[in-house]
């Protein structure tokens, strides 16, 4: 195929393909962070009421999913049309408000759309193009939208994560990554050290630390980079949770209990760890004098 040559001859254009892809990807991925929290929610409704009353038929609940209805305005309801809907550009020509009623919005929108973008042009810059340049986008867009969902809602859905753990396994079957062992330890070893903290934590203070979602997606990135990124991981989520939390707290005030969900700081940590791992523990024994 003379484009997939001409790609994996040039560097640059490979990254400007990804940049223009994380965009339309991007774009998606706003919709994915909005509704899929509410279209798990209206599940758990409809299984609620199918278990408390079985005799009686669930009340009809509109089409609701990721295609369908189309996207509206959430102040004026006015649908918006295709060509109001292009990645930053439509953003900037209606110079953040809605075509119709011209109520302002959410800047997050494009925001969303440039960070897959960057993050998409490193990763095609980082592994040139290839099947570990192919599997990176994948987990990297699951992961921008699992921390904006855990962000939103703390929840970590299953339906993202574990097939992200099952992707995560299969790619190290040909040792895209890493070998398969060290892909299927990194996996058992992540759901383990979270899930001993969680139960630590829990008997000594009786609270609650993190959720079931983390052990899970600390064990889906260990399945992508092996045991071997695990303890990086962990340091790292530390540090960026430390940082972040404390701008998230001193932004918003002491007094607001809503937890900081651990999750995106577990997913940037394992991101990181995953692309520079390496080169960080390299650097860093080089300085330790080993
Ligand atoms: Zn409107």
């Amino acid at each position: 195929m003379p484009i997939l040559d001409y790609l994996a001859s040039q560097a640059l254009a490979f990254i400007l393909l990804a940049g223009l892809l994380g965009l339309i990807i991007g774009s998606f991925l706003n919709v994915v962070i909005h509704r899929l929290p509410r279209m798990l929610e209206r599940d758990w409704r409809q299984q609620c009421h199918e278990f408390l009353s079985p005799d009686q038929p669930a009340p009809e609940q509109p089409t609701y999913n990721l295609i369908l209805p189309h996207s509206h305005c959430p102040h004026c309801q006015t649908e918006i049309k295709p060509w109001q809907n292009l990645p930053v550009i439509s953003y900037l020509q209606l110079k953040g408000r809605c075509g119709h009623c011209r109520e302002r919005i959410s800047p997050r929108y494009p925001l969303i759309e440039l960070l897959t973008a960057g993050l998409s042009m490193l990763v095609a810059w980082h592994f040139g193009f290839g099947w570990a340049a192919g599997a990176m986008l994948l987990l990297t867009w699951g992961l921008i939208s699992l921390s904006m969902i855990d962000a939103d809602t703390q929840l970590l859905p299953d339906i993202l994560v574990l097939p992200l753990l099952w992707l995560g396994l299969i790619v190290n079957s040909t040792g895209l990554f890493t070998d398969l062992n060290s892909a299927l330890w990194g996996a058992v070893a992540g759901y383990l050290s979270l899930w001993s903290v969680y139960w630590l934590f829990k008997l000594i203070t009786g609270k609650e630390g993190m959720g079931y979602g983390d052990f899970k997606l600390l064990a889906m990135l260990g399945a992508w980079g092996g045991w071997q990124i695990l303890p990086l991981t962990i340091l790292l989520s530390s540090l960026v949770g430390a940082i972040l939390g404390i701008i998230i707290l001193k932004s918003r005030g002491k007094d607001n209990a809503t937890p900081i969900p651990f999750g995106p700081y577990l997913a940037i940590a394992g991101w990181i760890a995953l692309i520079w791992g390496e080169t960080i523990t390299g650097t860093y024994l080089k300085f330790a004098g080993f």
